[in-house]
C-alpha cells in the first residue's frame, strides 16, 4: 500500500469514527425538535478539535489541517451523509477569511481557525437571490469610515454567529457593458450598534440548521474592515468560492450513497407477489439508475478537484458538478421513496428526512437555472453571443 493510498484510509476511518459516534446517533432527534442542543453543539466541536477535524480545509500556516483538495473532498462526501444542523459544527470557516491582512489576522482569522468565533457569508436579500447584483445593501463613506444600510437573509450557519462578511454596494463602475456596482466584502462584528441578527425563517430541509435575518441601519465601520480590497467583494468571493460548488457536490455524492444503500436493502428484502420486489425490473433498473448516477457523479467531482490542484478549474467546471451531483441526488432520493412504498413517506424511517434534506442541494450556493447559465455563457461567449 503507498503511503498516499494508506493516509486516505487513515483519514476515512477516523471521519467515518466520528459521524458513528458524534453525529448519525443525534440525527433523528434534531430533525423531530427542529434544534440542535446547543451543549451537544459544543461537544461535536470540541470533539472535532481533538480528533483533528476542526478547521481541517485550513492551510497549516494559520493552524488547520492543511488537508489536499482530494482529502477535504472525501471528508466532505462522508459529511454530506448526513445533516448540515450536526456537522456544520465541525467547523470549516470559509477559506475567504484568508484575505484577512494586518489586525484583522488576529481578531478574525485565527479565531475563526481556533474554533473561537463562528462567521456567516451575507449575500442573498429578500430581493436580491438569484440575482445577487440586484443587492440594495449599500455603504457609504464618512470620512475614513463606511456607513452601513441594508438587509440580508437565508444567511445560515449552526448557530448565532460572532460576524458576517456582508456584501454591500460601494459605488458603480462604468464599464464596456455599462455601469456596474462595485462591491465590497466588509467583517461586520455582532454587537456594532445598529447591526440587528436575529433568527429567520426555518427549512425544511435540514431541520436545526438555522438561518438568520441581517438588518443594518447605520452601521459605522471603521476602513480596517472591508475584506480584501474595496470594491473587489466578487472578485475576492469567486477566487475562493467555487470549491464551495465542488464540495456540495460531493456531499451530494456522499448522501446519495447512504440512500441507494437503504433502498437496496428494502429492494432485497421487501417482498410483494411472492418475491423481493427488486427483481421487478421497475424497481432494479431504478437501483442500477442510481448506481450509474452516483458514480459518474463521483468521477466529475474527482476531475474538477484535479482541475483545481491544477488550477485550471474553471466556473463553467463548478457549475456541472453543482448541477449534475444535485440533481442526480434529487432524483436517487425520489426513486428511493417510491421504492420504499408508503413507508417512505412515514416519520419512522429516515428516507423522508434524507429526500427534504436532498432537495436544498438543488436551491442553496446558486440553483440549476444559475448554474446552467455560466455553464451557458462559457459556451457562447467565444462565440461572441
Ligand atoms: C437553507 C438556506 C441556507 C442558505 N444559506 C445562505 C448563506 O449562508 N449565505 C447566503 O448568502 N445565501 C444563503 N442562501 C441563499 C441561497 O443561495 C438562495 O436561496 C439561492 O441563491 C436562490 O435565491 P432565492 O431563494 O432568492 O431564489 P430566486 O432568485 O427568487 O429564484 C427563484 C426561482 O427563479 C429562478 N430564476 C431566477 N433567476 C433566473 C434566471 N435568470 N434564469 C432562470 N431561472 C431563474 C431560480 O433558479 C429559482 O428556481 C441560503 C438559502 C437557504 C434556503
Amino acid at each position: 500500500m503507498t503511503s498516499d493510498v494508506h493516509e486516505t484510509e487513515l483519514l476515512l476511518s477516523t471521519v467515518r469514527a466520528f459521524m458513528a459516534a458524534e453525529i448519525y446517533p443525534h440525527e433523528d432527534m434534531v430533525d423531530r425538535t427542529g434544534s440542535v442542543p446547543p451543549e451537544l453543539g459544543l461537544q461535536i466541536e470540541t470533539r472535532a478539535k481533538q480528533a483533528g477535524l476542526y478547521s481541517a480545509n485550513m492551510p497549516e500556516r494559520v493552524g488547520g489541517g492543511g488537508l489536499s483538495m482530494k482529502a477535504m473532498s472525501l471528508i466532505e462526501r462522508e459529511y454530506g451523509k448526513s445533516t448540515h444542523a450536526l456537522h456544520s459544527w465541525i467547523g470549516r470557516p470559509t477559506e475567504l477569511l484568508l484575505a484577512c491582512k494586518g489586525d484583522q489576522i488576529e481578531k478574525y482569522l485565527m479565531p475563526a481557525v481556533r474554533g473561537e468565533k463562528r462567521e456567516l457569508f451575507a449575500l442573498t436579500e429578500p430581493e436580491a437571490g438569484s440575482d445577487a447584483m440586484g443587492m440594495k445593501s449599500n455603504a457609504h463613506r464618512d470620512g475614513a469610515d463606511w456607513i452601513l444600510n441594508g438587509s440580508k437573509h437565508f444567511i445560515s450557519g449552526p448557530r448565532m454567529p460572532d460576524f458576517a462578511i456582508v456584501f454591500a454596494v460601494t459605488g458603480v463602475d462604468e464599464t464596456k457593458r455599462g455601469p456596474r456596482k462595485r462591491i465590497t466584502a466588509f467583517l461586520v462584528d455582532v454587537g456594532t450598534p445598529g447591526f440587528d441578527v436575529r433568527e429567520g425563517n426555518k427549512s425544511v430541509s435540514y431541520r436545526g440548521y438555522k438561518t438568520f435575518q441581517l438588518a443594518f441601519n447605520d452601521v459605522r465601520l471603521g476602513p480596517d474592515q472591508i475584506l480584501g480590497e474595496e470594491g473587489k467583494g466578487f472578485e475576492l468571493a469567486g477566487e475562493w468560492l467555487g470549491m464551495g460548488r465542488v464540495w456540495v457536490g460531493t456531499c451530494c455524492c456522499g448522501k446519495a450513497e447512504r440512500i441507494i444503500g437503504l433502498a437496496t436493502d428494502w429492494a432485497a428484502n421487501r417482498k410483494q407477489f411472492g418475491q423481493p420486489i427488486g427483481q421487478f425490473q421497475g424497481t432494479g433498473f431504478k437501483l442500477a439508475d442510481m448506481a450509474i448516477g452516483l458514480r459518474t457523479a463521483d468521477l466529475l467531482v474527482a476531475d474538477a478537484v484535479v482541475r483545481a490542484e491544477e488550477g485550471r478549474l474553471t466556473d463553467a467546471d463548478v457549475s456541472m458538478v453543482k448541477v449534475y451531483c444535485s440533481e442526480m441526488l434529487n432524483r436517487v432520493a425520489d426513486d428511493a421513496v417510491q421504492i420504499f412504498g408508503g413507508m417512505g413517506l412515514m416519520e419512522e424511517l429516515p428516507i423522508q428526512r434524507l429526500w427534504r434534506d436532498s432537495r436544498l442541494e438543488r436551491i442553496w450556493d446558486g440553483t440549476s437555472e444559475i448554474q446552467r447559465h455560466i455553464i451557458t455563457r462559457s459556451i457562447l461567449r467565444p462565440l461572441g453571443a
